[in-house]
Parts: structure tokens; C-alpha cells; sequence
């Protein structure tokens, strides 16, 4: 595959990569070994030259008259996320949203194993939380380094309070994390080098409130 990269890779073409992933996934479990960028498209109501754009930027994948063997686009599209590897991941904040997190079944498939959950919370520290065959010890922020340290964690999951997530963030980002999904609702300050998403439910939801509220087509003096 052809690594030099002369124009930065643009993040809705990252983004994009995730749903051709989870597509090929589903065309693969339905024995599809070949598909063309029409019908990856397609399935995502995007077009072929969208998708065809989009994989360019990363090499060349395709073959003249047989489009693109799903088994390998699949492995290069992960070799490209970094999913091809298994991602060890903590949390912060074991919460209402931080168990929901632990209780998830559906991160190891995808490459991401939970690993280990903080809280600061004395009631929490020493409970255990997730399903039985892999459930986490809440520890106390004070093992966080040597945690990092010892599980070589480089992924990090917020789920603290909007008030106490830019310390925790410059905490973990001085242990060595390197990517943080922030489910707290506020920006966080990171060094260049480190990548951050953030999931904002409340904020999701008033775009999909906006989406809905709109007027018809056609409709005049709506707000
Ligand atoms: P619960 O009712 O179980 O506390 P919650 O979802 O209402 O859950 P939040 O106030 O949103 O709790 O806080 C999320 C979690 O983050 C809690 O478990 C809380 O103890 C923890 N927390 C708060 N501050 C910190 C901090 N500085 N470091 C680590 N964890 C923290």
C-alpha cells in the first residue's frame, strides 16, 4: 500500500471509514466476496465517486472489473483505523454512564479491550463492575501511572463530570494516553499529539431536535 500521504487525510474521510468498515462487516457475514464502490455506496447513500475519493486517499484498493475483494478492503481498512490491533482502554468515572460502558459487550470485536476503571469516589474504589467473565475493579486515581504503565494503555474514556474533566484529561495525557473519548460535555485542551472525540449526548440530540423541527420543504416563516 502506498504510505506517503502529500495532503492531509480530511476527518469526514476518516469518519466515513468506520461505515464502509461496518458495511463490509455486513456484506462479508452475507458471503458477499467482491463489491463494487456503486454498492458500497449505495448502502450508504453515498456516491461511488465519494467512495471511491475516500479510498484513494490511503492507496490503491480496487480491481478493474471486479471492484473490491471485501476481505481485503475489510483488513486494509482496519490496518488503516488502527483496529487491526487490540487497543487497551481505561476508563474514568465510574458513573451511571461509566457501568453502561463496562456492561458493553460490543468493544472487543471491534478491538478495544477494557482494561481498567478510575474513580474517585471512596464508595466506588474497590467494586467490581461489566460482565462476570471480565469485569473491572474500580481503582483510586492514585494507580493511575503505574496502571498506564504496566497495561501499555494508550486509549482513555471520560465519563467524569464536565467540572473535572480537563484535570483528569491533563492527568491521563501525562500517563502516557495518547487518545481520549470524552463523554463529558465540554472541549478539552490536549497537547498536538493527542487526539480527542467527544460524545456529546445532549448535543447529538438537539441536532437530531433541529433536524426534526425543520419545516417542510417548501414551507415559508417557520421559526
Ligand atoms: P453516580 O450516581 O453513580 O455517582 P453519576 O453518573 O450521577 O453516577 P457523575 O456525577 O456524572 O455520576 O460522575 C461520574 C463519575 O465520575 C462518578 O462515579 C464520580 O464519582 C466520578 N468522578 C467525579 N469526579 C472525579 C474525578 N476527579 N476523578 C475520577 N472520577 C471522578
Amino acid at each position: 500500500m502506498d504510505q506517503t500521504r502529500p495532503d492531509p487525510i480530511p476527518n469526514p474521510a476518516v469518519r466515513r471509514l468506520s461505515l464502509y468498515l461496518r458495511q463490509l462487516e455486513a456484506f462479508k457475514r452475507k458471503d458477499r466476496r467482491t463489491i463494487s464502490s456503486k454498492q458500497l455506496g449505495e448502502s450508504l447513500n453515498l456516491t461511488d465517486a465519494q467512495v471511491r475519493k475516500d479510498l484513494a486517499y490511503f492507496g490503491q484498493f480496487g480491481h478493474p472489473g471486479i471492484g473490491y475483494r471485501v476481505d481485503d478492503l475489510i483488513s486494509r481498512v482496519r490496518h488503516i483505523l488502527g483496529t487491526d490491533k487490540i487497543w487497551n482502554v481505561m476508563i474514568i468515572g465510574a458513573g451511571n454512564l461509566g457501568r453502561a460502558l463496562m456492561a458493553y459487550n460490543g468493544f472487543d470485536a471491534k478491538g478495544f479491550r477494557l482494561v481498567a476503571a478510575f474513580d474517585i469516589d471512596p464508595q466506588k474504589i474497590g467494586q467490581r463492575h461489566g460482565p462476570e467473565n471480565r469485569s473491572l475493579l474500580i481503582q483510586p486515581l492514585s494507580e493511575l501511572k503505574a496502571t498506564v504503565e504496566k497495561l501499555g494503555i494508550r486509549l482513555a474514556i471520560l465519563t467524569v463530570p464536565a467540572d473535572t474533566a480537563q484535570d483528569i484529561a491533563d492527568e491521563v495525557v501525562e500517563a502516557g494516553v495518547r487518545g481520549i473519548l470524552n463523554f463529558a460535555p465540554v472541549s478539552l485542551n490536549v497537547p498536538q499529539d493527542v487526539a480527542t472525540t467527544s460524545v456529546d449526548l445532549a448535543v447529538q440530540l438537539e441536532q437530531l431536535s433541529f433536524q426534526v423541527n425543520l419545516p417542510p420543504v417548501g414551507a415559508k416563516n417557520h421559526f
